[in-house]
């Protein structure tokens, strides 16, 4: 039986903060605020696997009014969620994504963010889709207020 999951997540840009994705820092004068690292590509992909799966959401299972998620790693609650995935009897085929950011350049960090999810998932880099898109200058994003992320995942659940 397979299975389609969606996620989305956006987080405000500020001064002061790093700006990660997918585990990996992009250099950038702004970056990501939340309660956590702001991971917004790895939050959207939690957000897709747990839709999948038959799960509630990020923000009910790593509660942002939980000190014990301030500043965490994000990689490390998708590796929680990979592993509920997995003890549900799910394996996941593959996860396609687009980054919503005006600047930067995202092109050259994507190798490695594919790379870094490809370990993080067990998942050849040619099932990990990473795709970025500007919004054209226009809105909260096209002027760097705000970094957004859509995901789809499909998985598969083997009994
Ligand atoms: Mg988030």
């Amino acid at each position: 039986m397979f299975k389609v999951g969606q996620g989305f997540d956006l987080h405000r840009l500020e001064k002061g903060r790093r700006f990660i994705l997918g585990g990996v820092e992009i250099d950038y004068p702004l970056g990501l605020l939340g309660h956590s690292d702001a991971d917004v590509l790895c939050h959207a992909i939690i957000d897709a696997l747990l839709g999948a799966v038959g799960e509630s959401d990020i923000g009910t299972l790593f509660p942002d009014t939980d000190a014990k998620f301030k500043d965490i790693d994000s990689t490390l609650l998708l590796k929680e969620v990979f592993e509920l995935v997995k003890s549900k009897g799910y394996r996941i085929n593959n996860i396609d994504t687009s980054i919503l950011a005006q600047e930067p350049k995202m092109k050259p960090y994507i190798p490695k963010i594919r790379e870094n999810l490809s370990k993080l998932l067990n998942l050849d880099t040619e099932n990990i889709g990473v795709k970025a898109k500007t919004m054209e200058h226009l809105g909260i994003i096209g002027t760097s207020q705000a970094v957004a992320v859509l995901a789809n995942v499909l998985v598969e659940k083997l009994q």
